[in-house]
């Protein structure tokens, strides 16, 4: 049994804004199954102690004379112990936890980060008298990457592993910042925490941790080239015998439409023929034709250039003269939310836009929809088509990433031996978006086959156990390579 303090922004059902939330809401929780002995540590956020039952005092310290305290809970329904920093002048404010009330990026992130940073490494090291000390650090995207920066200038410390969930967000600030925060000039060079004369918080995972991984195997390759390495494919490239790639689970106890809650009827690979009473539920919910014969496309995303909203936009105008139903829920950038609202109130019929975080109407849509839209330009893992796939709603995707690990093409051939479960885009533009769509417009007119299909999508097991076996061999094998 090894110690893992595993550091993360965000956790579901504590905290959630995407992907990360999901994973830090459920590793550890497979983890803890399989022996390990896991904290999760989190930032304090308003939501975050509005969220949970209890806590208590565990530490007390300050930074950068602000004070702080750890309280210990645990994640609701699990037993995962969960460990907040809970400095309020930093974290306890109106908003979300990287960003404002009118979305934009807080003023202080680099200050607020850091201090979740040195309360990990004060943990790491056992300086705050907890009587638990980690023997792996995992830390999470750039919000943790100052943890495994910090911890190497220490002989004695856990082994650390970074998990890239998207590389396209990294910390960047400037050099003034980087002084402010009194960060260790040591670490300041090209090799070190230095971008192109910036700050990177990044960069403290991707050059300084034991072990990198990405959240799916391709986008393990991917991030090599300069096409999606963001400018970090370089140190990538130096560091390609530390890095690999864990595809993400999913949490069955919140994503099973066998025994999901949200929705208006429960079914499974055997009753799939119940599916359409959802299909009918949302047509009532958005006032939209109730008929089976209409093909529902869903889509549940931020609203932002990764998720292919641009192709999607270019592609309106003749998706509407297809025999379909289009439902979008998202936020993001207020460009694509007026956009996409101006289309639905053009196509009341049809279209329909919500423009907000909902997470039971995220369930509904995908157990309602036929079709699930995916057309990402990159994308790390993706959780949403995993959660298509066990909804037996079939996705279209883009070949990237982690939509390339899951999704199979219904290509004739792939049809025929039982593996397709969804349809790839043959290249990112409004055309080949068009094309894979009708291709899936043209198989819902053969039933059997699409049930096939749905069989097929529902039979993959995406659940955590073969993921966390990987993530506990590969704390293992770092702290056998550093014995
Ligand atoms: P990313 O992390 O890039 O946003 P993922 O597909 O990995 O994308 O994960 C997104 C997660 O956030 C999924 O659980 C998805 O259902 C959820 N999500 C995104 N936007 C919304 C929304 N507007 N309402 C409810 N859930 C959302």
């Amino acid at each position: 049994m090894n110690k893992i303090l595993y550091i993360s922004s965000e956790a579901f059902p504590l905290i959630k804004t995407g992907g990360l939330g999901d994973v830090a809401g459920s590793l550890p929780v497979a983890l803890c199954k399989q022996s390990q002995d896991v904290r999760l540590l989190l930032p304090a956020y308003p939501e975050v102690l509005h969220n949970i039952a209890k806590s208590k005092i565990i530490a007390t310290g300050a930074y950068y004379n602000l004070s702080a305290r750890i309280l210990e809970t645990r994640l609701p329904g699990s037993n995962v112990i969960v460990w907040l920093v809970d400095c309020p002048a930093a974290f306890n404010r109106p908003g979300g936890p990287y960003t404002d009330h009118h979305g934009q990026p807080r003023h202080d992130n680099a200050l607020r980060f850091a201090i979740f940073c040195h309360a990990a490494v004060d943990i790491a090291l056992g300086r705050l008298a907890l009587d638990w000390q980690p023997d792996v650090a995992h830390c999470n995207d750039w919000q943790s990457g100052l943890v495994p920066a910090l911890l190497s200038l220490h002989a004695k410390r856990p082994s650390t592993i970074f998990t890239i969930h998207n590389l396209a967000y990294q910390g960047i600030f400037d050099r003034r910042t980087f002084i402010d925060l009194h960060l260790p000039e040591e670490l300041w060079h090209i090799d070190g925490l230095e971008f192109y004369d910036q700050f990177s918080f990044i960069k403290g995972g991707l050059a300084y941790a034991d072990k990198i991984t990405t959240v799916s195997p391709r986008y393990a390759e991917e991030i090599l080239r300069p096409e999606y390495g963001d400018g970090l494919d370089g140190l990538l490239n130096s560091r390609q015998q530390d890095l690999s790639g864990i595809m993400n689970g999913i949490d069955e106890r919140q994503w099973n439409p066998g025994t999901d809650q949200h929705l208006k009827q429960k079914y499974n690979r055997r009753s799939l023929a119940k599916k359409s009473l959802n299909k009918s539920d949302l047509q009532q919910y958005f006032s939209l034709p109730v008929d089976d014969s209409i093909v529902m496309i869903g889509m549940i995303s931020r609203l932002v250039e990764q998720k292919g909203l641009d192709i999607i936009l270019e592609s309106l105008a003749t998706l509407v003269t297809y025999p379909v139903q289009l439902m979008i829920l998202g936020t993001g950038e207020t460009h694509y939310e007026i956009e996409l609202s101006e289309w639905a109130q053009r196509y009341p019929e049809q279209f329909k836009v919500t423009i907000g975080y909902n997470e039971s109407l995220a369930h509904k849509i995908e157990a309602g929809s036929d079709i699930y839209l995916m057309p990402s330009t990159f994308e790390p893992c993706g959780l949403n088509q995993l959660y298509s796939l066990c909804y037996g709603t079939l996705p279209v995707v883009t070949p990237v990433g982690g939509l390339a690990d899951s999704v199979t093409d219904a290509s004739e051939e792939n049809i025929k031996n039982q593996t397709a479960n969804g349809f790839i885009l043959k290249e990112r533009s409004a055309v080949a978006l068009l094309a894979a769509i009708q291709h899936a417009l043209a198989l819902y007119q053969q039933p059997k086959i699409w049930r096939q299909l749905q069989v097929n999508a529902m039979s993959g097991d995406f659940s955590w156990k073969v993921s966390a076996e990987r993530y506990i061999a590969l704390y293992q094998q770092t702290l056998d390579e550093r014995a």
